[in-house]
């Protein structure tokens, strides 16, 4: 049996399916696993109870059984939900937005790989064109989704670091240039891995010049505003027609449900809804018609702001204090823990690579991840990328905190 080209490319190991494939070994429970590895949220029972109650009125229903599980949606997705998510973003945000400019995709991971390959590769004029992440590190499942190789360029970072052992990257806007082949621009906010949440003025300046190179600036919105809001820190979202945001209902508690929520204008919703009906017809419908009483119930909105916001920030004060505690004495950065499920660690000077750290880490039944994957787009040697990992709080406390342990043991081995 020979794979062709694409087949080659899309079953090759990438770091996602290894991602993937350790979590979902762990989340099946097979082996006696620390997972600290995957995006996988937390099973918040405030949150599971209301998907719970909803599920078993609907199982109650025949009919509504029957339009749910029984029927095809449109490829754009389903029309309830579209409406009632126009209308939060009209109310919450003001934004002048109606069901034309949403599209729903499988997840927001295929809305990614939807719109990078409508923005970068090969062009019919000849000519080639790439996604530019302006802020390296960047989310780890961009990187295998383009149909073709050197499909991404990013920008390395401007690092600030304070005395208390934290960091926090900057967009360097001086040496930030986009060239004419450069077809769209992305950023993760908050960012997968690091925590980071771009300001306001960063998101100004990037969205300005995204305009002035009439490009699109896509704005992975996964752990933010309005929702899940795994926000701790002051932001505020914008939207306009320049802009395309991805939304996903997965870190509101349904990865399951693979719903992902694209707004932009009409052009690029358009073109991800016939792309829809080409890759899969129709999109699953339990998804939106969960997402569509959460948000005409509003509560999407209290979900996320008393209980969802509050459990990630309560989790990830603890696993900065663990941290902070385990690595008295070694010379280590965290960056500013500012939103999303996640630690990131850098050890300057680091004796063994992330990914030696990773495997070590490994044998010891505890799963991270190498930060060398979350450079997407940036080819030159680095050492930061080989110096740190990215470590989920998302789990129970007890197997964060035995995560912690285990992992300064293995940090201290290495610098010994
Ligand atoms: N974007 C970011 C930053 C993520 O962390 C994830 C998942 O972890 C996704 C997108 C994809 O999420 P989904 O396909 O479940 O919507």
């Amino acid at each position: 049996m020979k794979f062709s080209s694409f087949g080659r490319r899309y079953s090759r190991h990438s770091g996602i399916s290894q991602l993937m494939e350790d979590l979902g070994h762990a989340m099946a429970g097979g082996k006696k696993l620390l997972m600290l590895g995957g995006g996988n949220p937390a099973h918040i029972p405030e949150v599971q109870a209301f998907i719970q109650e909803r599920l078993q009125r609907m199982a109650e229903n025949p009919a509504e059984l029957a339009h749910v599980i029984g029927n095809y949606d449109p490829p754009k997705g389903e029309s309830q939900f579209i409406d009632a998510l126009a209308a939060l973003f009209r109310e919450q945000y003001g934004w002048d937005i109606g069901p034309g400019n949403i599209a729903l995709t499988a997840g927001s991971q295929s809305a990614f790989f939807l719109l990078f390959n409508m923005f970068a590769g090969d062009f019919d004029d000849g000519g080639r064109k790439q996604i530019l992440f302006p802020l390296a590190p960047e989310y780890i499942g961009y990187s295998d989704v383009a149909l073709s190789d050197n499909c991404f360029t990013a920008n390395k970072p401007e690092i600030e670091t304070f005395p208390d052992r934290t960091f926090k990257y900057h967009v360097d806007f001086d040496s930030l240039s986009i060239s004419k082949d450069v077809g769209a621009m992305c950023v993760s906010r908050p960012t997968n891995p690091t925590g980071n949440v771009l300001s306001d003025e960063e998101m100004y300046k990037l969205a300005a010049r995204a305009r002035n190179f009439d490009i699109p600036f896509i704005v992975d919105n996964a752990y933010g505003m309005p929702f899940p809001n795994i926000i701790f820190t002051e932001a505020s979202l914008f939207w306009d027609e320049n802009i395309i945001l991805c939304m996903s209902l997965s870190k509101v508690g349904l990865p399951g449900a693979r719903t992902g929520i694209v707004i932009a204008n009409e052009t690029v919703v358009d073109a991800i809804a016939r792309m829809n009906a080409v890759f899969s017809l129709a999109l699953g419908s339990l998804g939106p018609a969960l997402g569509y009483d959460l948000v005409q119930s509003g509560e999407i909105l209290r979900l996320s702001n008393n209980v969802i916001r509050p459990y990630y920030e309560r989790k990830a004060k603890f696993a900065v204090e663990n941290f902070k505690a385990e690595l008295e004495g070694v010379d280590y950065y965290m960056h500013k823990a500012e939103g999303a499920l996640f630690l990131w660690l850098w050890f300057p000077g680091l004796p063994v690579t992330s990914e030696e750290l990773y495997q070590r880490l490994k044998q010891r039944g505890v799963l991270i991840l190498s930060g060398h994957y979350f450079f997407p787009g940036l080819e030159e040697e680095w050492v930061h990328k080989h110096e740190c990992i990215r470590v989920s709080y998302a789990m129970p406390d007890e197997v964060v905190r035995a995560g912690i342990r285990i992992i300064t043991e293995e940090v201290k081995k290495a610098f010994e």
